[in-house]
């Protein structure tokens, strides 16, 4: 058995299992987060959380660009989450050998509004374990790679020291997110701040329903499943309700491949997050906040074009609680 402290060994042990990044979340770092978000109502004696990341491909981001949907599927969503399974077993059995318990929460979650392991959060595991800032949009960016990364998350009661918190910037607020959004989705007049391990998180207001139709292949935009706006889009409330109105609202043969599309890759993520992982993900390599390629992430439908508009509520809230 290796004499490196448990710390050293869980990371150094993630990265051979897969993980691209990994920090450690000492629990204290919860003292402020509200208690229903709490890694307790999971593992009451939880003392710490290992949060690993894996890459986005960017050139399934690339192929989506060029109208490839299954390539981004299964390199950039569900088949990620998939890929990432895998390092998390690996990184929950590493920690059952040595007496500690080991909770995983999915990449993917639980799509239960009222199951309490639900609270817990991906994106604020990932900033309390030092990976990185939330960005404008809210999409959690990372120096590595911006916004093209997804979470895994265990709560262990294994003791192990936090690392530090991120303390430069990538986010420049330009709002490429906001005006590539084919669902007008995120509202750049409504910002959120919250408080996490005593500093202010601020990003802007997400309508999750109008995201949640884009997801679901239903702009005709984005989605080769549909040819006319899907007429409900106000009315969503949840996602069986979305999931009903479909089926009466594609022709046979386009609702045939919908159908066998979600069957085959089990999860939709049609609109490929134009916005705020694919076009904020270009800015940020063209400004050279995360590391550039010389085959660049393409955006066919429209320009990338910074916005002018000045973010009041942004410049307003200092970055210390
Ligand atoms: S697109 Fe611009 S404003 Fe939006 S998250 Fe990325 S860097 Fe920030
Ligand atoms: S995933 Fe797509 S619809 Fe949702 S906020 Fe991002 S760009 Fe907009």
């Amino acid at each position: 058995m290796s004499s490196l402290p448990l710390k050293k060994k869980v990371k150094k042990f993630a990265k051979e299992q897969g993980a691209d990044l990994v920090r450690i979340a000492g629990i204290e770092r919860y003292d402020d987060a509200p208690q229903n978000m709490h890694p307790r109502i999971v593992l009451p004696n939880a003392r710490s959380l290992v949060v690993i990341a894996n890459r986005i491909s960017r050139g399934a981001l690339v192929a989506l660009g060029k109208g490839n949907h299954v390539s981004y599927n299964c390199y950039g969503y569900g088949g990620l989450c998939e890929i990432m399974r895998k390092t998390m077993y690996s990184i929950m059995c590493f920690l059952e050998d040595q007496g500690y318990t080991a909770v995983p929460i999915d990449p993917l979650h639980s799509l239960l509004t009222d199951a309490p392991a639900r609270n817990i959060s991906l994106r604020v595991a990932a900033f309390l374990a030092g990976l990185g800032e939330y960005g404008y949009s809210k999409v959690f960016l990372t120096p590595e790679f911006g916004p093209r990364q997804r979470f895994g998350v265990i709560i262990t009661d294994a003791p192990m020291e936090s690392d530090p918190l991120f303390s430069a910037k990538i986010c420049d607020q330009c709002e490429i997110c906001v005006t590539q959004c084919p669902a007008n989705a995120l509202d750049p007049d409504r910002g959120i701040v919250t408080k996490l391990a005593g500093k202010k998180v601020k990003h802007v207001y997400i309508n999750e329903a109008r995201c949640a139709i884009q997801h679901h292949g239903l702009n005709a935009d984005t989605s080769p499943f549909v040819s006319d706006p899907f007429p409900f889009n106000d009315q969503y409330d949840d996602f069986a309700t979305i999931m009903d109105r479909i089926p009466p609202f594609l022709d046979d043969k386009k609702l045939y491949f919908y159908q066998r599309f979600h069957y085959e890759f089990g999860t939709y993520s049609i609109c490929g997050a134009r916005g705020c992982i694919r076009a904020c993900a270009k800015h940020l390599e063209e400004i050279g906040r995360i590391p550039a390629f010389s085959t660049p992430i393409p955006l066919p439908k429209e320009e990338m074009k910074a916005s002018t508009r000045t973010a009041g509520w942004w410049a307003f809230e200092s970055d210390s609680a």
